[in-house]
């Protein structure tokens, strides 16, 4: 039996896709280099007085790349974070940054503690003083690193960090735009909490809007009646499963969770399942569908669809030969180790990467910072100015109408959607489809073009460096 190689550390995984891609292009000498590297991480470690005693937690922010500032990437909470883990993902955002043209260097920051330890109180005990120890070295700051949410965290959290960033600097005009993911009513923007899920959605339906593609993943016809399996029903899995359920009729035939996975081949429905995890912390006992405890073994079912979404290196050297999709979606971020997708590109299985699959909430995340720094809502000017001049042109379709008689009429339904003028949730929407299908556009061309690209995620990377190495030139590097 051949020897198991080693898997690489996330970091190193992400270095070696790089590497891959770099070999392919012309850099000049040191710009690679200076693109790969991380330019600094922090650690922190600081002590909250909780329960009659002190906890002591360490928590990290890393800056990959400050081409552009300020640099953005979220802030994740859980048991595995470390600095490899925050210097990976740092990377990833800002090649995917890049990749979807938001004006943004590459940040990551992760604290390590279980947020189902501690209740709401002590949660935002311990968010504050993790808020306060990076905004006062400017870790936190609207012009120059702006966080956001991602594993364990969401927006909640993302309140009390620019609640804290805005008591340190009282008369900071911009202080909301020091962190996005903000509920709604604190800055927030509409739309956000979907995002990445909703990108996922779009980024499918791109693909499946190009038939070449579709049969080079052995597949044909469109996403409706496709099987597809998500692992992490969160945020960005739920999201995801439920917009291609609900409005692509695609079927979820699994859903593997951290504490189990589910199987149905007729299909899972995606809110009651999400509901009996929110009441019950977890898939086990869900009254329909086969359950197993070791939830990965569903990775390797059939489908048509494999939707990473929960964490890194779930597809690695152990699973990566079984696993059957021919079409895998990077939700999360590094789902597929370096030595996996060396073996599935060998198999013919076509990977949408993250870098371009999750964008969705870094997009939404630009839109936020934008709205924050400009005070306005989107929409607020023109919405009733474009609803006042549709009105006019239906008026005068219906006095043409009562003019030719029974001819033709205008249908209610297409009267109700002519007339309604599109407000925050509508824009959003639109300029992350469009985002996600003009990005979409960029990498396929690049896959198609050249010979020695035989992935998306190669093309991914050769596209967005191209864009970090044009920014560094700009700049006299
Ligand atoms: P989340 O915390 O909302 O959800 C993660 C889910 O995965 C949870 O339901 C958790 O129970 C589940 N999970 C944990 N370990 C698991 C395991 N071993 N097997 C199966 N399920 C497991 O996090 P999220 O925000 O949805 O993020 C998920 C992934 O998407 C991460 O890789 C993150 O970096 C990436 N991402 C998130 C965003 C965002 O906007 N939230 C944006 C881009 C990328």
């Amino acid at each position: 039996m051949a020897t198991p190689r080693k898997e690489p550390t996330f970091r190193e995984s992400v270095d070696l896709m790089f590497n891959r891609a770099v070999a392919l292009m012309d850099l000049p000498p040191g710009l690679e280099e200076k693109i790969r590297v991380c330019n600094a991480t922090y650690t922190v470690r600081f002590g909250v007085r909780l329960r009659g005693q002190i906890h002591t937690f360490t928590g990290y922010r890393s800056v990959h790349s400050e081409h552009m500032e300020p640099v953005k990437g979220g802030i994740r909470y859980g048991m595995g974070v470390n600095q490899d883990e925050v210097e990976a993902l740092a990377a990833l955002m800002t090649y995917k940054c890049a990749l979807v043209d938001a004006p943004f260097g590459g940040s990551k920051g992760g604290l390590r503690i279980d947020p189902r330890e501690w209740d709401e109180y002590e949660l935002e005990m311990i968010t504050r003083r993790f808020a306060y120890e990076l905004a006062k070295r400017d870790l936190i700051h609207p012009s120059q690193n702006v966080p956001a949410p991602d594993m364990g965290t969401g927006e909640r959290e993302m309140a009390w960090i620019a609640d804290q960033y805005r008591r340190m600097n009282t008369t900071d005009i911009n202080a909301r735009a020091c962190v996005t993911g903000k509920p709604v009513n604190a800055g927030g923007i509409q739309g956000r909490t979907e995002a990445t899920g909703r990108g996922v959605q779009y980024a499918l339906q791109e693909f499946f809007r190009h038939p070449e593609d579709v049969k080079k993943a052995g597949l044909s016809g469109g996403l409706e009646g496709k099987r597809v399996i998500v692992q992490g029903l969160g945020n960005v899995g739920y999201h995801a499963a439920k917009f291609l359920a609900e409005e692509d009729g695609c079927i979820i035939t699994a859903i593997i969770e951290h504490d189990g996975g589910l199987y149905d081949e007729k299909g899972l429905n995606v809110e009651e399942v999400r509901a009996w995890i929110a009441k019950h912390g977890g898939v086990d006992g869900y009254p329909s569908g086969k359950y197993v405890r070791e939830g990965s073994k569903y990775l390797e079912e059939a489908c048509d669809i494999l939707i990473p979404a929960a964490m890194e290196g779930v597809i690695n050297l152990g699973n990566a030969e079984r696993i059957k999709a021919s079409l895998i979606i990077e939700a999360a971020n590094g789902p597929v180790t370096a030595g996996a997708d060396e073996i599935l590109r060998a198999k013919g299985t076509v990977i949408i990467p993250d870098m371009f699959a999750n964008a969705g909430g870094v997009t939404v995340s630009y839109f936020e910072w934008v709205k924050n720094l400009s005070h306005i809502r989107f929409g607020r000017m023109g919405r009733r100015q474009e609803e006042m001049r549709h009105q006019l042109i239906v008026n005068e379709l219906e006095r043409l109408d009562r003019h030719l008689g029974d001819a033709w009429v205008i249908s209610p339904d297409f009267k109700r959607k002519y007339l309604r003028g599109a407000g925050e949730l509508e824009l959003v929407r639109s300029g992350l489809d469009d985002t996600m299908c003009g990005s979409y556009q960029q990498i396929r061309e690049v896959w198609h073009a050249r010979q020695d690209v035989e992935d998306l995620r190669t093309a991914a990377y050769l596209v967005s460096i191209g864009k970090v190495a044009a920014s560094y030139r700009a700049l006299g590097l």
